[in-house]
């Protein structure tokens, strides 16, 4: 297989093309960004780790039979992908309120959501990813009414999937984002599972082990990503 040319350069992450229609590689760098962009930096190691990270979550989906983009670890920063048609909309579940749900309901950080909460956001930064409903989706053409109930009901089953694996390691799934595209038809898991698009925190003592430690000025970024890592047993090196 041949990587060609850069098909999209996103924030953290570029998209390449390959000799395979069906195929794209993701290559994950350094660069991390937070507020739709305002704020950047380069974080080292941090394009490796996301790149492991994600391949260990996206294969422990896989195992428990969701359909994921995800093809095999290339290199230390590459991997091997289905090339997806993308729903321009970002999946949200929360376990447990911090973020933007603190800010727009006025809810205290740290309260048990019961039952956990779904929500869509529009994947546009220019307009700051606003929220949408199943209305929105359907109403633009963004996806149809069986690609919103597939992408609420993998959003959910990935819930119940890895709220265990990570409480297992001794971590929170406090809350994460997904986005899904279509492949031949079938609405899939794509983009990545990393710390950079979740919250996890430690089960005893709450210490935050995910991307707000840089929105927050909280320092050990990847030291925090790279804790995450070597308790789930992911493989590093
Ligand atoms: P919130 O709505 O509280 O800002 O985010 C909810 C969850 O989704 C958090 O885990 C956050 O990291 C993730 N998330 C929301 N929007 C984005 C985004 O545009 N990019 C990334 N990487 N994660 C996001």
């Amino acid at each position: 297989m041949k990587i060609l040319d850069e098909l999209y350069s996103g924030k953290a992450k570029s998209v390449f093309k390959t000799d395979d229609q069906d195929r794209l590689v993701l290559r994950f760098r350094d660069d991390t960004s937070a507020f739709d962009g305002e704020k950047k930096a380069s974080l080292a190691r941090k394009g490796a780790v996301n790149n492991k990270f994600n391949a260990f979550i996206m294969s422990k989906l896989e195992q428990a039979g969701i359909a994921t983009h995800f093809e095999k670890l290339l290199s230390d920063n590459e991997s091997l992908v289905k090339r997806l048609d993308m729903i321009p909309v970002e999946c949200v579940v929360r376990n447990i309120a911090a973020g933007s749900i603190c800010r727009r309901l006025g809810v205290k950080e740290g309260l048990d959501l019961n039952p956990p909460t779904f929500e869509f956001f529009l994947k546009n930064d220019a307009l700051h990813d606003p929220m949408i409903n199943d209305y929105h989706i359907r109403a633009f053409g963004w996806a149809n009414e069986q690609e919103v109930a597939a992408m609420k009901e993998v959003t959910f089953r990935v819930n119940d999937v890895l709220k265990k694996l990570f409480r297992d390691a001794g971590l929170l799934l406090v809350d994460y984002k997904l986005e899904f595209g279509r492949y031949h038809g079938k609405v899939v898991l794509g983009d990545e599972f990393t710390p950079d698009g979740c919250r996890l925190w430690d089960a005893e003592t709450r210490e935050k082990l995910d991307k707000d430690r840089f929105r927050q000025n909280l320092g050990g970024v990847i030291e925090a990503y790279e804790e995450v890592a070597r308790r789930l047993g992911v493989k590093l090196t």
